[in-house]
């Protein structure tokens, strides 16, 4: 049983019904809706043909809406501009204004001539283009080019270490939410999340619109680095967005970054989804590089949460193939590597904690044991896999669906939907232990260390019991 979880983006390529299988039989097991190039009626088709093929396939998938954010472009130009070493380029931050050069565009954030200063560095298309700013004002920003490039229209910028003043959501994130909400994802990533209030702030939406999606914070810039702790902590999970990241940051920082983000969220019991270039070259190529096998082994080293795929399982030519190579790399890893050390100095803060802390050890020290988890709200169960057991699967039994569909994205986790029988715990347990033993998940005699708070009616009893399936 794998226990990193694998999310794919879908796209053009994986929209059909049974390219959506496909990929799930291969192992996909959240996938991702990018509003920054979704329609709402393909999301609303591809949504339900997600249900289709997991209720088909008898698996519980997970559905995520990432949302666009408010993202910074330039605007249009006629022809694309073959840039050269030394060209200005003019940004007319005030589209009321005429150009003032021959290289001249709109930008669409009017606090651009604000937040940005004489001599700071203007990404534009992942850093595939890079200006360094020699005029700034309110209205317009002119800024000479340093790397020669093609430059199209509407292309996305970065300000690599210039604190920006964006809003958390757009007027189309607004409308895009209001989309997911109705059909029912189970996550929404908050694009450029850099400060916690943002996280707040989407979650009493999701709270007053009566939805319960869990919130994942995409991090993408140094903003959001400097505020990783209270980040984290306002969050459902986070998302290491390499792709801006990479651009926002100097590249070779990114490991280090990378790994820094990972050990918060362990520290404070948040999800993590190492994101963006894992299979890249598999656009293409039918086999991926070395080193990005490699990649993939760190991750999983790691203890992540989920690996992600974007433009591989989008836009690519291989996107079965690129989530059987995950789940190859990530088997082989947990097989060779199943212990996890990221876990051992997260705070006990509550009793659950410590009752958690108790059943993990217990399990590591008991080959072949299992563990069971009840649990209303997802809690426990999330709790388990913040402790990252050494070898135990997480079985996580829950009478809600939402809760379950939560509970996918978490490592190690496989949750099962079930009815609890009210009042009587014993015959809820046989009845999860006979499910678990139809599906050949554990056989009779093997170790079950069972865990719950919610099987007793009047009384919130936080409950180990070790037992033979
Ligand atoms: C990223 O920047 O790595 C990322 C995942 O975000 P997006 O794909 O939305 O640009």
């Amino acid at each position: 049983m794998r226990k990193t979880k694998i999310l794919c983006t879908l796209g053009p390529t994986t929209e059909e019904l049974e390219m959506i299988s496909r990929l799930i039989n291969e192992g996909a097991d959240i996938f991702r809706l990018n509003m920054s190039h979704a329609s709402h009626d393909w999301v609303r088709t591809v949504y339900s043909r997600i249900r289709t093929a997991a209720e088909s396939a008898r698996r519980e998938i997970a559905i995520l809406m990432d949302l666009t954010g408010p993202s910074i472009r330039t605007g249009d130009v006629d022809q694309p501009w073959d840039l050269k070493v030394g060209d200005n380029v003019e940004l007319r931050i005030d589209s009321g204004i005429s150009a003032s050069m021959p290289l001249s565009t709109t930008v669409n954030y009017p606090g651009l001539g604000r937040d940005l200063k004489v001599g700071d560095v203007i990404y534009i298309d992942g850093g595939m283009i890079q200006l360094r700013s020699t005029s700034v004002d309110a209205r317009r920003v002119v800024g000479t080019v340093m790397t020669q490039g093609l430059m199209k229209s509407r292309r996305h910028i970065n300000l690599p270490g210039v604190p920006v003043r964006l809003p958390p959501l757009t007027a189309k994130d607004y409308v895009d939410l209001d989309l997911g909400i109705e059909l029912g994802v189970d996550f929404f990533a908050l694009s450029f999340a850099r400060e916690p209030g943002h996280l707040e702030h989407l979650k009493l939406l999701l709270e007053q619109k009566g939805s319960k999606a869990r919130v994942i914070a995409k991090i993408e810039n140094q903003q959001a680095l400097e505020n990783i702790d209270l980040i984290v902590q306002a969050s459902g999970g986070v998302m290491v967005a390499r792709g801006d990241l990479g651009s926002e940051c100097p590249l070779e920082d990114l490991p280090i970054i990378q790994r820094h983000i990972i050990e918060r969220c362990s520290y404070h019991g948040r999800k993590v989804i190492v994101a963006t270039q894992m299979l890249e070259s598999m656009i293409e190529n039918p086999v991926p590089t070395r080193a990005e096998v490699t990649d993939i082994f760190n991750a999983v080293i790691e203890q992540v949460d989920c690996v992600m795929l974007s433009g591989e399982t989008s836009v690519g030519r291989y996107p079965e193939k690129c989530v059987e190579v995950l789940d190859k790399v990530i088997r082989k890893t947990e097989e060779r590597y199943p212990s996890g050390r990221f876990a051992s100095d997260a705070p006990l803060k509550s009793s659950k904690d410590k009752t958690v802390k108790a059943a993990v050890g217990l399990a590591n020290s008991i080959m072949g044991s299992r563990l069971l988890v009840f649990t209303l709200r997802g809690i426990m169960a999330h709790l388990l896999a913040h402790q990252r057991p050494e070898f135990a699967p997480i079985f996580a039994f829950t009478p809600h669906l939402h809760v379950s569909r939560t509970l996918v994205t978490a490592r190690g986790v496989h949750p099962q939907v079930m009815d609890f029988v009210e009042g009587k715990p014993e015959e809820t347990i046989e009845q999860a232990l006979a499910v678990l033993r139809d599906k050949g998940l554990v056989k009779p005699g093997d170790p079950v260390i069972i865990l719950s708070d919610a099987l007793y009616a009047n009384a919130n009893v936080d409950a180990i019991m070790l037992r033979e399936a």
